[in-house]
């Protein structure tokens, strides 16, 4: 699949209007390769003993400011770090550096009921599973079986414990169903994570973003009616795009039942953030080190 030259000058067209003056730093950031990142996966191993392992193997990763069991590896492709014993074991997870944020954010607490509402491949489920050390009860939905089956065996690989899988779109979850935290990772155009100097590659269109908006704008009514009062809601997209972003985020606020909650940028130390047209929501600039990624967060009022 190519982008069409049609559709490629829509997306600069609506980040010159989104953007502005910033504009050619996301488009910049865009055309970069990003560098390779990983989780340590502290339910099975520390990161000492990856550092060690990695340094045995003749790799250097680095830390990570905002995430301390996060490493980049700037000289190394994912494809070193599959062939290794502690890939294959679960003892670290490859995840973009954007992309280990939400679980962040999101806060989970140990003997909590937890939503994962669009889970697979399961990095952010198994996020929080290592951030509440198998200590809380999660439910993580996936409806495409085969995304499905994959999230099962990353949980069982990384030794994840409490998840109930559920291969099924959660718009249709039962809407009794209460969680003290839901984490709506939403399916998106991707607008964030293109990698333009490779267009050939690339699957993007105007139809894409309508159709995702649409869907998320579902998505996120469906995670509204079903957390608990005074719980919390971590929206996430790896999109760029208002329509799929701020436009949802000011959609779940209309009506009352929710209230926002302004992201703490201290929390988010060295990640370089893009003005949002919403005060409080983040959306990560694409560049070397982070693909464009939009967070936001609410709490159900009562
Ligand atoms: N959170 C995942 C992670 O960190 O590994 C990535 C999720 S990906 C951005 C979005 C996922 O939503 C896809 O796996 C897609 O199949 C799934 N999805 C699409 N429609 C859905 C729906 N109606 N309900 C739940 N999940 C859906």
């Amino acid at each position: 699949m190519s982008i069409t030259p049609e559709s490629l000058a829509w997306l600069r067209q609506q980040l010159k209007e989104q953007y502005g003056a910033d504009s050619d730093a996301v488009w910049n950031g865009l055309h970069q390769k990003r560098i390779t990142s990983l989780r340590v996966n502290t339910l099975k191993t520390t990161l000492d003993a990856i550092i060690r392992e990695l340094n045995q193997n003749g790799l250097t990763p680095e830390p990570v400011g905002f995430f301390d069991q996060a490493l980049t590896l700037p000289h190394s492709s994912e494809k070193t770090l599959r062939e290794l014993d502690i890939y294959k074991n679960g003892c670290i997870y490859l995840q973009s550096l954007s992309s280990m944020i939400p679980p962040l954010l999101l806060d989970p607490q140990p003997g909590e009921d937890i939503l994962d509402m669009c889970a697979a491949p399961g990095g952010k489920t198994s996020e929080i599973v290592q951030l509440t050390n198998n200590k809380a009860m999660i439910t993580a939905c996936e409806p495409d079986r085969i995304r499905c089956d994959r999230l099962r065996s990353n949980l069982k690989r990384l030794g994840c414990e409490r998840v109930n899988v559920m291969n099924k779109d959660s718009r249709k979850l039962d809407s009794f169903l209460k969680f003290d935290r839901i984490l709506l990772d939403a399916p998106c155009s991707g607008s964030g994570t293109l990698d333009l100097s490779e267009s050939k590659k690339i699957h993007f269109s105007q139809k894409l973003v309508m159709n995702s908006a649409r869907l998320q704008g579902e998505l996120l009514k469906k995670a509204c009616e079903m957390l608990k009062p005074g719980g919390r809601l971590v929206y996430s997209t790896c999109s760029l795009l208002r329509q799929e972003n701020d436009a949802q985020t000011a959609a779940a606020l209309r009506g009352g039942k929710m209230r926002a909650v302004s992201i703490d940028m201290k929390l988010l130390e060295d990640i370089p953030a893009l003005k949002t047209s919403l005060p409080g929501t983040v959306t990560v600039l694409p560049s070397e080190r982070f693909e464009g990624f939009y967070i936001s967060i609410f709490e159900k009022v009562g």
